[in-house]
């Protein structure tokens, strides 16, 4: 069996891109999860556009190296399935065995925190261990700033793919959503109309809400037993 065969397993696994959600926030990740919320907005509209369109560049790429799109990953270790948007196979020395290096598409610019590098870093874990060659390197294509930015696999960003990889597996254990907590990201969060944190991350808040639900109940005579 190759290892591009062995990917058709692990499909009970979660998704990479949990990965991300995690480490954006534990509340969407649970609630996308668990209770397979799912909400569209701007960014993860742009986000789909973006995979489409890696597919196109991709297309233009192929004579100067072996590219491959849409390639299943899976990793056992980490418990992690997915599909790396691109992956280019470099061959730097006809001697030398081809390296893949995998691309990963991003809707935006680049973010202040790397959910995007433990992503594409897992995708790298997923590579060695279903072609058992090393992948020190890969790449973030940001669509919006048309910039392609390398990322390096160091031990750190292993060390950190891995404890969010055991952080996620817990949560989906768990079973339970955690409470939201109001941040600038809530800004931008397609489930933020669900997820409601500027209620929900305030407890007397919810009890006003719930105090007032009461009174309103009662004082609705169309609700009063006759
Ligand atoms: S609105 Fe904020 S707290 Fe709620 S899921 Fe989104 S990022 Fe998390």
């Amino acid at each position: 069996m190759t290892g591009l065969e062995q990917s058709a397993e692990g499909d009970d696994y979660p998704p990479l891109s949990a990965l991300n959600h995690l480490l954006f926030c534990e509340r969407r990740c649970a609630l996308l999860r668990i209770d397979r919320v799912w909400v569209d907005n701007v960014h993860t509209i742009g986000g789909t556009v973006a995979h489409h369109r890696a597919h196109e560049v991709s297309e233009r790429s192929r004579s100067s190296h072996q590219v491959i799109c849409g390639l299943r990953l899976v990793s056992r270790r980490l418990r992690l399935t997915g599909v790396a948007d691109v992956v280019e196979f470099l061959r730097p020395n006809p001697d030398l065995r081809e390296t893949p290096f995998p691309v990963e598409y991003k809707h935006g610019r680049r973010k202040r925190w790397d959910n995007d590098d433990v992503q594409l870093c897992a995708q790298a874990i997923c590579l060695e261990e279903m072609l058992g060659v090393d992948v020190p390197a890969g790449a973030i294509y940001h669509v919006k700033s048309r910039g392609r930015r390398r990322v390096e696999f160091s031990t750190e960003l292993r060390s950190k793919t891995e404890r969010a990889a055991g952080r996620l597996h817990a949560l989906l254990a768990a079973g339970r959503i955690p409470a939201p907590e109001l941040k600038p990201r809530c800004r931008g969060c397609s489930i933020r109309g669900v997820c409601l944190p500027e209620i929900f991350s305030r407890p007397d808040r919810v009890e006003q809400l719930a105090r007032g639900l009461f009174k309103a109940n009662l004082s609705d005579p169309s609700t009063s037993t006759p």
